[in-house]
């Protein structure tokens, strides 16, 4: 989801457009040069009971079991899914704590001060969003997108929680999340053109050698662009699957 707020490994807000699905690349690079692994997400448990889901269908048992009232109590109702409470139970990289200095407190105390949050920094800058999420005219860019994105019904309702000051104790309590940087996607692949057809090292089509989806550089990087858009995979994965089926039935035709 997009509303939680993104902190380098030292507490510093990644600038926008860095927010949470907006721009993987972009992120990666700038995270790069904070000179740790982690980075945290800020946020409360409205914000996780909304917005927080386990990618994988599987994980999700109230959509894939048609379960209509674990759906209205836990997305509609505010209620966090049971797989996302076992990681706010279990996961070792959640903390959660009634108050800032407290969370800031735990946060240091699981990276071992490494480097050294400070819990007045961090106070300034929530403080500074959250003006802007409880007044309708706000210039923050993140919340900007938080309100356009609900603009969808689709995301008000189950998806995108309502902008709400994270410092609001009705709204907590609050929680951190350490982020690791993991590669899921390579963007790479074989080198393809037009319709599907590996090329060589030449540069040359392989003779009756196509390519198409995640083995030819499309989950993510291609007919979308470079910047690997979040839920943009599968349709470049179709799309080029399509071409090459097309090519090789008229190349046999
Ligand atoms: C957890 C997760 C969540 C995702 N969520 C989204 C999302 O919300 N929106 C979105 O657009 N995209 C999403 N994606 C990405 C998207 O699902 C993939 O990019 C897409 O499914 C890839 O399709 P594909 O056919 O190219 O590859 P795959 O679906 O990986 O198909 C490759 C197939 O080849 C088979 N195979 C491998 N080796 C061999 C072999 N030697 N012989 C025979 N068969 C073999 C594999 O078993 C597999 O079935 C997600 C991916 C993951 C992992």
């Amino acid at each position: 989801g997009p509303s939680p707020l993104w902190l380098d490994a030292t507490g510093r807000r990644l600038p926008g457009p860095l927010y949470p699905g907006f721009d993987t690349l972009g992120t990666l690079e700038y995270l790069r040069t904070t000179g740790y692994d982690h980075s945290w997400f800020v946020l409360t448990r409205r914000i996780i009971a909304r917005e927080f889901a386990l990618s994988g269908s599987e994980q999700n048992p109230d959509l894939t079991g048609r379960d209509r009232k674990a759906m209205i109590t836990s997305r509609l109702g505010g209620q966090v899914p049971g797989p996302v409470q076992a990681f706010l139970d279990h996961g070792e990289d959640f903390v959660t704590a009634g108050t800032l200095p407290e969370l800031v407190s735990q946060m240091n105390k699981l990276t071992g001060g490494d480097p050294h949050l400070d819990a007045d920094r961090i106070e300034e800058q929530i403080t500074a969003r959250d003006r802007d999420a409880t007044r309708p005219f706000g210039k923050d860019s993140q919340l900007m997108a938080v309100r356009g994105a609900r603009r969808y019904i689709g995301d008000r309702l189950i998806r995108v929680a309502r902008p709400h000051a994270l410092l609001d104790p009705a709204a907590g309590p609050l929680i951190a999340v350490r982020l690791h940087v993991l590669t899921r996607k390579t963007l790479g692949g074989l080198h393809t053109d037009l319709s599907s057809r590996a090329l060589g090292a030449s540069g040359e089509p392989v003779p009756g050698l196509y390519a198409a989806g995640e083995a030819a550089g499309f989950g993510g990087g291609g007919m979308h662009g470079y910047r690997s858009l979040e839920g943009t995979f599968l349709g470049g994965c179709l799309f080029s699957g399509r071409i090459a089926g097309r090519a090789a039935a008229a190349a046999t035709a």
